[in-house]
Formats: structure tokens, sequence, C-alpha cells
């Protein structure tokens, strides 16, 4: 009886050693595991500490941080307007983006105000970007395309009063306003070295009265296109990629045309930075018998979308 006793007691004690010794190990290997981890980056590292039995979760992407500053241009002139800038901690393309022009072509400037606040919220975001979202405040705001009347100054058309190409009757009013984008512009891109395509984007975004693919260019019906001087063969790969993923079903395909206007935002830019990618966005308004026909959240989730497609190449996020 005492002998089976203390054979009892005997295993119980084994098999308690026995477990403990398991659980130990256990706890070695997940030691070490995590101090493996340790050594590689942070992302990766919590996968490396795994066991088997835990599936491998993917990569998680750390989103950049972004610092949003913004300031007046032109300050206490009635053309006053805001620029925006955004510095992330990641390194990727300069990007600007300039709305408003043209103060009719509403979805275009109406678009870059909605990007003040939501850019730096975009997945994969990197690099820098300038966003000016009503460069001519004073046309933007009273739907027309220049020529704000009342206001004791006479201005002529902004996309025209660039210093390329610039028209022999633009006023002086229009070339300060002209002027102090390309300063602040010049000042952003400094002595940036362009290598790769998306390096450095330079957009506007505008507005036609027509569709390309109702008329002919010379009629003004630009609509439906984005025009590049510079760099066709990017623009391909983002048509491509707009028309296959964006474009909403019963909209025209854009497409590309390289003719760009004298004295306008496009050539100056094209001219000064011959290894950008400069390009117009020109959405179509429908506009007849003095109503654009198209409605403006369709035409800002047009200029939107290419915007997107923009970032999804130049952010390299797909
Ligand atoms: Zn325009």
């Amino acid at each position: 009886m005492k002998n089976k006793q203390t054979i009892f007691k005997l295993i119980v004690i084994m098999l308690i050693a026995v477990s403990l010794l398991l659980v130990g190990c256990g706890n070695t290997s997940q030691g070490g595991g995590s101090t493996g981890g340790n050594g590689s980056s942070s992302s990766t590292g919590s996968n490396t500490g795994s066991s088997d039995s835990t599936p491998i979760e993917p990569p998680v992407e750390i989103p950049a941080n972004v610092t949003h500053t913004s300031w007046k241009i032109l300050k206490g002139k009635i053309t006053e307007t805001t620029v925006h800038k955004y510095v992330t901690d990641k390194p990727g393309p300069k990007i600007v983006i300039v709305g408003g022009i043209h103060g009719d072509e509403d979805a275009g400037w109406t678009a870059a105000l909605r990007l003040v606040n939501t850019i730096s919220q975009e997945k994969g975001i990197c690099g820098e970007i300038l966003l000016i979202p009503q460069a001519n405040i004073l046309a933007d705001n009273a739907l027309v395309r220049y020529n704000v009347k009342g206001m004791g100054v006479t201005f002529s058309d902004l996309n025209r009063s660039f210093e390329v190409g610039r028209e022999s009757t633009a006023k002086s009013a229009t070339i300060e306003i002209s002027d102090a984008l390309v300063e602040t512009i010049d000042e952003f891109i400094g002595d940036y070295q362009i290598e790769e395509d998306y390096d450095l984007c330079i957009i506007d975004l505008h507005e036609s009265r027509g569709s390309y693919t109702e008329g002919t260019a010379a009629k003004g019906f630009l609509g439906d296109q984005l025009i590049c001087k510079n760099n066709p063969f990017f623009m391909e790969d983002l048509l491509d990629h707009y028309n296959s993923n964006y474009r909403e079903l019963g909209d025209p395909d854009f497409r590309t045309e390289e003719s760009v206007t004298d004295g306008s935002f496009s050539l100056n830019f094209s001219t000064k930075y011959r290894k950008a990618t400069v390009f117009t966005i020109e959405t179509n308004r429908g506009y007849k018998n003095g109503t654009n026909t198209i409605a403006l959240e369709k035409r800002v989730s047009q200029q939107l979308n290419i915007l997107q497609a923009l970032f999804d190449l130049a952010w390299q996020r797909i």
C-alpha cells in the first residue's frame, strides 16, 4: 500500500515535471522568435515572430506623416488667394495642382477645393504636393471666365497671360496673377532633379464647352481630353488607366491632345520644365444656350478620378 502510494506520487511528480518542461520550451521558442524579429523592420518583424499556427498577415503599410501648411499670395489685393503645401515624410514625386484659372470652369476649382482637406488622408500619399485651388479667385467666385466687372480693374484671360507666348493685350492686373503663380510654383520646385516620368507633375484643371467627340478642336470643343505637350508616352499610360478603371459607364474615353495655347499656364511650365509631366484636364461641361447641361457633380468626379489615376501611377500605389 505504502509502495503503491509512493509510485503514484512519483508518477504525478514526473508528469508535472514533463508538462513544466514542455511549457518552458514553448516560451523559449517564442522568445527566440521575437528576438530575431527585433532585428528586422517593424512591419516584417511581427510576422517573423509568429508561430506556425498563426496565419501570416500581409505587411502593414505605415501611412506617411503629412505636414500641411497654407499661406496667401497676392496678399492684400482683390486677387489674394490661398496656397496649400503638403510635405510627407516618404520619398516621392512633386505634384502641383492648380484650379480656377478660368472661373466659369467650376468643376476644376470645386475639385481642387475638395482636395484641400482630403489629400492628406489619401492612401499611399508620398513626396510633396502644392495645391492652388482658386488661381483666379475673383473670376471663380463670380463664375466668369476672367472679366469681373465693377472691381475698378480690368482683367484679361489669365490663360493667355503667362510669359511664354503672352498676348500683347494682356492686362497688368492679370499678369500680376500669372507672375505670382509662377513664382510660387518655381519656388516649390526649386532645383529638384527630374529622373522619372512622374517625378514632377504639373496639372491645371479646366473645362470645355463641348467634347472632342462632338466636333473639332478648332471649334473649341476640347472636352474629355488631357492636353499635354511634352510627355505623350506617359499620357497614354494615364489615359489607359483612367479609361479602364475610373471612367464611368456612358462617358466617352478621354484622349490626349498635344496642342497647347500660347500664353497658357501649360505652355509656360512645359517650356520651363521640359522633362516634367505637364498637362491640362479638360472635362466637358456640355455648354448649350448659356447653361451647363452636364451636372457639376459628374464633372467634379471626373476631375477627381483623373487625379486618382495619376496618384495611382505617381505614388506607385497599384
Ligand atoms: Zn479653361
